[in-house]
């Protein structure tokens, strides 16, 4: 029996030591964590069923020698967050809306992630004063933007003082209107989420979102919706988004479930994600026509309340696009074919 430790696992020698990588499998591990980050939280290890070598916990944080291999259609930076960063820590894709990338750490490394090659210890770290600065007056000169995403790494290691001066400084633009923080600490931390921190979310005049990402509906434990909840309570509006992801939640039952516990913990679905073509993720991607079915199957097995939207990120930065999941298909002039949960067509005219 395993002793649960009460700290991060951050080594191939830590998951060595937790029974979740064989004393076999030490080189191809050390060569992973050579490239990229790992941590596996206390509150995930605490999830991880180590008698099956399936399990979706372990495989979204467990590192895998499959990453060391590359496809040719992978990027480093598969969104292109690099041909949209006007300055140090900004990317400005969209006109009414910026991401501010404040800090290159997460509280785990997930071995799926779209910013692989920036985030972790060895990635592109925490802002410099002066690189704040430059952010905050990009977002002040240009009065378009209503919208700051705060997205890193995840936004939620940083203490609650250093929170709060971003909310504070935020709040002296006028034209920002909605802050949006992107994480997974409610989940992988959730005894993070106190009353100083979620004080800190909120800035006066400013409306707060908290977008959680989340992968799997075992990750939405009584201790993660109680933080959530925490949140909430606070006045700040929750959505999700979630990662498509093989043999983690690509299964209709599953995600249903997991969209389920969202809207019960009070969250409203909002992004599942077509896998990113990061580089050494080829063994998490499905094909659209998977993802489509999945999406398509949701349709009549759980509310509408709890349907989310199924998005690619264009490669190359060009931003996101519905897929949908061709249940309307326009077949003249005004005319569509529409296509029921059962799989019964009907012909509709506007
Ligand atoms: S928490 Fe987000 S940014 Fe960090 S490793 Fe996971 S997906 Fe990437």
């Amino acid at each position: 029996m395993t002793a649960a430790p009460f700290r991060s696992l951050k080594s191939p020698q830590d998951l060595i030591e937790a029974d979740l990588v064989e004393a076999g499998q030490r080189d191809a591990v050390t060569e992973v964590a050579d490239r990229y980050a790992i941590a596996v939280t206390p509150a995930m290890l605490a999830l991880i069923d180590r008698d099956d070598p399936l399990d979706p916990i372990a495989l979204q944080f467990v590192p895998d020698g499959r990453e060391l291999l590359t496809v040719p259609q992978e990027r480093a930076d598969p969104i292109g967050d690099r041909a949209h960063s006007p300055v140090t820590g900004i990317v400005h894709r969209y006109p009414d809306r910026v991401l501010l990338k404040a800090v290159h750490v997460c509280p785990v490394y997930c071995r799926f992630c779209f910013r692989r090659e920036m985030v972790g210890p060895q990635g592109e770290g925490t802002l410099s004063a002066d690189e704040l600065d430059d952010a905050f007056a990009y977002i002040r000169e240009h009065s378009e933007i209503w919208e700051v995403i705060l997205t890193g790494g995840d936004p939620l290691v940083l203490s609650p003082r250093r929170l709060q001066a971003i909310m504070a400084r935020l709040a002296e633009i006028p034209h920002v209107k909605i802050v949006r923080f992107h994480t997974r600490v409610p989940v992988v931390e959730p005894a993070r989420i106190d009353a100083a921190l979620v004080a800190a979310l909120k800035a006066s005049g400013k409306v707060t979102y908290v977008a959680l990402h989340a992968n799997h509906p075992r990750e939405l434990t009584a201790e993660a919706r109680a933080a959530c909840a925490r949140i909430i309570d606070a006045g700040i509006v929750m959505i999700s988004q979630t990662v498509l992801l093989t043999a983690v939640n690509n299964d209709a039952d599953v995600l249903a479930e997991l969209m389920r516990a969202f809207v019960e913990t009070r969250i409203k679905p909002y992004y599942l994600h077509h896998p990113d073509l990061a580089p050494g993720t080829s063994h998490f991607r499905l094909s659209i026509e998977e993802g489509r079915a999945l999406v398509a199957a949701l349709r009549g097995k759980i509310s509408g309340l709890c349907q989310p939207t199924y998005i690619l990120d264009i490669p190359g930065g060009h931003g996101k696009a519905v897929i949908g999941d061709s249940t309307v298909e326009s077949v003249g002039e005004g005319c569509y074919s529409v296509a029921d949960w059962r799989g019964g067509v009907h012909e509709y005219r506007d």
